[in-house]
Parts: structure tokens; C-alpha cells; sequence
């Protein structure tokens, strides 16, 4: 469908992503994007036709007026301090930009009449895994701020639901990693925290030898295990998540529908998005070592705050609800993506 979507955090690895792939689709983004993190770069190269209004959700003023600007029919919010170190460090930072900043977003949207969002969340909600593989049934209990934060967006997507039919799909990411090839657009940060990023950089030697955080984990080589999904396989599912919001009812039309405050429950959705692979920190390394035809310069440190051993998506109910199926599930083929970016990096 044709729509007006406000993309927060647009500029970002993530949402310069989904810019591009909206625009793909014949939806008209508008980025709100403090550039704290993010590069007006990336906008240009992802959807140069497109507005980007700089802006802080802090800023409940310059939230009000991009919705009094723009007629928008859908939310994607992608703009959250998002390291899991950082958020052990600086609990309230994270309480501040993502719970708060949400909550200012939710408001802004309320009081224009917009009453659809997709919402970036995280595997970190779930905490330490007490299953092989997570699916969403799995205990709640994150084990830092990062994950405490986005579990309380959660929460008060489920609470509105209930009370204003807010419709909203919570998108629970496994780890993100790629770039698109095609669109000249890829993972950017600064300071760069990601194992991909910083295996490329440090073949590259445009950043220092890898660090592995950890080897005593309780795991086949004793790094730590994780999901990595391609970015664009998740812009992939928010556009389902998006058309199944665009699909349904909001507002007091919902709320007669019977939205409940149940988190799960059609008013406030949400889903994993793996690939369902464990890949070790060392596996990556090797992967790496294979697509760019050159050693990765590494040593072995201490555990990093907050790292669970082991992170692997059950997305089924995804696959069953959206329709969603990844299709970049080569670890092999991720870090290519990853690689032609990095050695090329515009921004
Ligand atoms: N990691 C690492 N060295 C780095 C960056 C990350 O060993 O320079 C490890 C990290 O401890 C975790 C995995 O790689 O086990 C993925 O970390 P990343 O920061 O990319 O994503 P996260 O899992 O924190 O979302």
C-alpha cells in the first residue's frame, strides 16, 4: 500500500535500511533522526528524495510539530541506544532515550491520531537462555538496562493497546549484520562495538585487532554464541509487520474490536527474527578469514558485562503470522554483504 511512513532513527544502520526498502515499496518515509549516531549520509544514499527532520525524542516539541508537518499513517521506530556494555555503565542514559523517548513518541502520536507502530526490539528481553533455541513463550528477564528498557516499551505498547487501540508489532532482533550492496548503505558506528564490523575493520586495519570478549563461556569453543540475521531480511519483516497494522482497525474502532492489554494479544504484537543459527564468536572469525581471503588479527580478553553465552532465534511464529522468511541465512553470505561495505565505506 501506498503510505506515509515516519521512519525514527532513519539515519541509522537499521533504519537507513528500511528508508531504502519503503521507498522500494512505493512508501513515502520521513526520517526523525537526532544524528546522534546516525549519518545524514546513509539518508542520502538510502532515499535521497526523502525529508530528514532532525530531532531528539526527548524534544516532545519537535515531535509534536513533525506530526503536525507530515500526514502519517504508520510509526517505525528504530531510535534507541542499543549496547548492551554501555548500558550496564549508563543505566539511565538507556532509560532516558528508550523508555522515555518512546513514551514522549507514543504521546506525539496519540494526540495527531496515529495509532500504528513498528517497534525495534531486541532478544535482550529474554535474559539468559533456559532453552536451546528462544522462541517468544521463553521467561522475560533481561540481564541489563538495554534489555530492561526495551521490555518496558513493551509493556506500555500492551497498556495502550488496551486503552487507546494502539496497534504495534514489537520486533524482537536477533543480531543484525550485512549492508545492502546495491543501495551503497551499511553498518557505521563510532565508536564501532560489533563483532562484524570490528573483525572487517581489523582485517582492513582501519581499526585495531579484534578483541574476543570471553573464551570460558559454556559453549563448543567457550566464545559466545549468536543469531545473526541480514538486515534486509528484517526490513523484510517489518514491511509484513506494516501491512498487517495497515490491514486492521485502530483507535475506538479497535478498542470495539477487543483489543486487550494481554502483550501478544492482537493489539500488541510481537515476534523473533533469527535465523534460527548459532554461529561462536570464533566461527564468525572464521567465516570472515574465508570471504576476505586474509588472516583476522585477534587476541583473546575478559567477558564483556551483560553478554549471555548463547542467543538463538526460534522465529516460527513469525514465519506463521507475518509470512516472514529470511533469505540470507549463510553466515558466509552475511559477512560478504558486511565486507563489500566496509571495503568501500562511504560514511
Ligand atoms: N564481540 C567480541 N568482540 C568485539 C565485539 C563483539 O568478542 O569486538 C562478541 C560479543 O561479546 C558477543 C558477540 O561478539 O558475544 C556479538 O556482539 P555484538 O556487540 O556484535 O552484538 P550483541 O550480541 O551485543 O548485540
Amino acid at each position: 500500500p501506498i503510505c506515509n511512513v515516519l521512519v525514527c532513527g532513519g539515519a541509522g544502520y537499521i533504519g537507513s535500511h528500511m528508508v531504502r526498502a519503503l521507498v522500494a515499496r512505493g512508501c513515502t518515509p520521513v526520517i526523525f533522526d537526532n544524528l546522534s549516531t546516525g549519518h545524514a549520509d546513509a539518508v542520502d544514499a538510502a532515499a535521497p528524495d526523502c525529508d530528514l527532520v532532525r530531532g531528539d525524542l526527548l524534544d516532545r516539541q519537535a515531535l509534536r510539530r513533525v506530526f503536525a508537518e507530515y500526514s502519517i499513517d504508520a510509526v517505525m521506530h528504530f531510535s534507541a541506544r542499543s549496547l548492551v556494555g554501555e548500558s550496564v555503565r549508563e543505566p539511565a542514559l538507556y532509560y532516558a532515550n528508550n523508555v522515555t523517548g518512546t513514551l514522549n513518541l507514543l504521546d506525539a502520536m496519540r494526540e495527531a491520531g496515529v495509532l500504528r507502530l513498528v517497534f525495534s526490539s531486541t532478544a535482550a528481553v529474554y535474559g539468559n537462555p533456559v532453552t536451546e533455541r528462544i522462541a517468544e513463550t521463553h521467561p522475560l528477564a533481561p540481564v541489563n538496562p538495554y534489555g530492561a528498557s526495551k521490555l518496558m516499551v513493551e509493556r506500555m505498547l500492551a497498556d495502550h493497546a488496551a486503552a487507546y487501540g494502539l496497534r504495534s508489532v514489537a520486533l524482537r532482533y536477533f543480531n543484525a549484520a550485512g549492508a545492502d550492496r546495491a543501495g551503497g548503505i551499511g553498518e557505521s558506528h563510532s565508536p564501532e562495538t560489533h563483532l562484524i564490523p570490528n573483525i572487517l575493520r581489523a582485517v582492513l586495519g582501519t581499526g585495531p585487532a579484534l578483541t574476543v570478549f570471553g573464551s570460558d563461556y559454556d559453549t563448543p569453543d567457550g566464545t559466545c554464541v549468536r543469531d545473526y540475521i541480514h538486515v534486509n531480511d528484517l526490513c523484510d519483516a517489518h514491511l509484513a509487520a506494516l501491512d498487517k497494522l495497515l490491514a486492521a482497525p485502530v483507535g475506538t474502532a479497535a478498542l470495539k474490536d477487543g483489543l486487550t492489554a494481554e502483550p501478544g494479544e492482537k493489539g500488541a504484537l510481537y515476534y523473533n527474527l533469527g535465523n534460527g543459527l548459532g554461529f561462536t564468536v570464533r566461527q564468525v572469525i572464521d567465516a570472515a578469514a574465508r570471504v576476505t581471503g586474509r588472516e583476522v588479527p585477534f587476541t583473546v580478553g575478559p567477558r564483556r558485562d551483560g553478554d549471555p553465552a548463547r542467543l538463538v532465534a526460534d522465529s516460527t511464529l513469525a514465519g506463521r503470522e507475518l509470512g516472514w522468511a529470511p533469505k540470507v541465512a549463510d553466515i558466509r553470505e552475511i559477512i560478504e554483504t558486511a565486507w563489500a561495505w566496509h571495503s568501500d565505506q562511504k560514511y
